[in-house]
């Protein structure tokens, strides 16, 4: 044989089949996506600029107005995960030197300030502890002082459990002439979102939290406000992947290949959101709220304090106070060895404090409060 064709064999692994274990994931995420969502994920394949395609990428964006609460023409689902989405949306509206003001009370909004430096903005930040969220004064006088052209809010923090209020904060923005963006990962389909009545010029979510499909694709969207500065950039947006001048040629009216997109996630996406209009938005508020309070009473009951004010506390994500005495990462450990549940450890500041519990989308039923709760206490006993 030819010495130039010699195969190198070192990495030639022999491997079964894949098989994973039965996960319940009640942690920040992902969630199990709905068996409905694992089947459109299985479908078979057709072109990205197929018809038949395009008709499915119509539909995704309607749906996903629907699940938002938005007009925005600019509503598309961004080939990669939230964090490209979160990017996506930074990345289109900051010019070097820009103000942005970012409010930082959980590891999302630090997450934040690291991208939107990484793209020349003057960063400014509001910091309050983990868990608590800022009031309308609070936000009033962080614009008086910083005069930003963009505020950036963690709506749902995944990292504490807390929600931020948006009623409002809007408004105020518009009398400062700023655009507020929220991150709202952690509570399309599971929290009570409106985007365009509380003013919100752009957001960005993730599939794989109360969408419940799979990770890998990522809403997002801009407002007219948002869309104007981008129009009036003087500078090319220092992104190719995420420029939306160019990302919106192919979900615009145009259709123009910019990347291929991941064909069988969108179906995934389309099959989440139709769930979600099916239940309608004000039914799927009211189940994961009636989920966690559940959760909220068993943990009473056992005398399990959570981190977050009863108030601010989101219904799709709760940071549960680890008892004194116990190691939180043990218990972790032992749910998912012994009891295929996964639950998330705290997360920076409440590292070795708190654990974090997800009743997001498909997985938000009381059943699964029953196994969890059932498990805690054997593992704590
Ligand atoms: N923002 C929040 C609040 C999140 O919870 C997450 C992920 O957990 C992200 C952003 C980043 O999303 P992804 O991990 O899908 O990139």
């Amino acid at each position: 044989m030819n010495a130039s064709l010699l195969i190198n064999e070192n990495h030639r692994i022999q491997t079964q089949q894949l098989d994973v274990p039965p996960r319940l994931l009640l942690g920040p995420g992902p969630s199990n996506a709905h068996p409905r969502v694992l089947q459109a994920l299985g479908m078979r394949q057709i072109g990205h600029l197929d018809p038949q395609f395009i008709e499915l990428m119509n539909e995704i964006q309607s749906l996903l107005k629907y699940a938002w609460q938005t007009d925005n023409p600019l509503t598309i689902p961004v080939s990669a995960t939230g964090s490209a989405a979160m990017e996506g949306t930074l990345a289109n509206t900051i010019e070097a030197g820009d103000v942005v003001l970012v409010g930082i009370n959980g590891y999302f909004g630090h997450r934040l300030v690291d991208m939107a430096g990484r793209y020349g903005a003057d960063v400014r930040k509001l910091t309050k502890p983990w868990g608590e969220v800022f009031n309308l004064d609070e936000l009033r006088a962080g614009l008086e002082e910083h005069r930003p052209a963009i505020l950036a809010l963690v709506h749902a923090e995944t990292s504490t459990g807390a929600c931020q209020p948006l009623e409002d904060v809007g408004d105020l923005c518009r009398e400062y002439d700023c655009l507020l963006l929220a991150d709202t990962v952690t509570s399309l389909g599971g929290v009570p979102l409106l985007l365009d009545e509380w003013g919100v010029d752009m957001a960005y979510s993730g599939s794989q939290k109360c969408l419940s499909c799979p990770p890998g694709i990522a809403p997002f969207t801009l407002g007219p406000r948002a869309v104007n500065k981008l129009s009036q950039r003087k500078t090319p947006v220092p992104n190719w992947y995420l420029d939306m001048a160019l990302v919106a040629q192919y979900w615009g009216t145009e259709r123009t290949y910019h990347h291929t997109a991941p064909i069988n996630m969108n179906y995934a996406l389309r099959e989440a959101l139709r769930l979600v209009a099916d239940e309608g938005l004000e039914a799927r508020w009211a189940r994961h709220r009636h989920t966690a309070e559940l959760f909220w009473e068993g943990l009473a009951e056992m005398g399990i304090k959570c981190h977050v004010e009863a108030q601010y506390r989101l219904p799709s994500l709760t940071t549960v106070c680890i008892p004194e005495g116990i190691d939180g990462k043990a218990v972790t450990r032992q749910l998912l060895a012994n009891y295929n549940i996964e639950i998330g450890n705290g997360l920076g500041e409440l590292a070795g404090k708190a654990w974090r519990v997800g009743l997001m989308g498909f997985n938000s039923r009381p059943e699964n409060v029953t196994l969890l709760l059932t498990a805690l206490k054997e593992v704590l006993a």
